[in-house]
């Protein structure tokens, strides 16, 4: 049987519900078999700025375990440079049957860095795109312009519940004292606690800490 795989890449600083309920939805109108969230290692912008590759792993097996559809993959973390996606799908493809089909799960306006990265022309033959739009997103601007840089790609768009959570937000709100229930589940709320993540301006990546103190540097 050809097996149809999600892959659900992200830095997952912290995952959130946005990215749970996202995965669901693609599982969901896609008739998935399962859907993989492929943690990212080393950021080609945010460096080393990110919570450590192992505590996020951690996050995220902790957010999924209770659905048995959904899988955690360490391949990005593992390495010791920059993967792009290319270097994702080609692991992919080497490790699942030639006939499986991938979803490879993006956020509709991050689309365009993998149409236009290198190796553009492999990835489309690897993997169906999958566009997820956040809340007012216009979709038919979206599909025009991807038209336009990724001919060869099959891009399919799926709109997801209205979550407007970010990662960013969550981190800031830890930072402030505030509550991050229902933006997280409770065994990932309970892990940062439980950590002390991104409590200090020292552990959180230097766009963030420029946008809070930017007369001090
Ligand atoms: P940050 O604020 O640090 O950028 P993020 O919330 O955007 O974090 P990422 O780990 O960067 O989370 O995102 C992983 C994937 O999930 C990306 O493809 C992104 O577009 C998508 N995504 C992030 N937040 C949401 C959301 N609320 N709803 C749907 N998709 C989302
Ligand atoms: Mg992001």
């Amino acid at each position: 049987m050809k097996q149809r795989i999600g892959i659900m890449g992200g830095t997952f600083d912290p995952i959130h519900f946005g990215h749970l309920v996202t995965a669901q939805e693609v599982f969901e109108r896609f008739a998935l078999d399962s859907v993989i969230f492929m943690v990212a290692g080393k950021h080609p912008l945010k460096g080393d700025e990110v919570t450590d590759a192992h505590l996020r792993l951690q996050m995220v097996e902790i957010a999924i375990r209770d659905n048995p559809h959904f899988e955690v993959n360490d391949f990005e973390v593992q390495r010791d440079e920059v993967t792009y996606t290319i270097d994702t799908m080609r692991y992919l493809h080497q490790n699942y049957p030639p006939q499986t089909e991938f979803f490879f799960i993006t956020g509709a306006d991050a689309l365009f860095d993998i149409i236009e990265w290198k190796d553009a022309r492999e990835l489309a033959g690897l993997t169906i795109l999958v566009g997820a739009t956040r809340p007012g997103y216009d979709i038919e601007k979206a599909k025009l312009r991807h038209e336009c840089a990724g001919e060869h790609f099959d891009i399919r768009y799926l709109e997801v519940p209205a979550l407007a959570v970010s990662s960013t937000d969550i981190r800031q709100r830890v930072r402030d004292g505030r509550d991050v229930r229902y933006l997280v589940t409770d065994g990932v709320a309970e892990f940062i606690k439980q950590h002390h993540l991104y409590q200090s301006i020292q552990g959180c990546c230097r766009y963030e800490r420029e946008q809070k103190t930017p007369f001090e540097e």
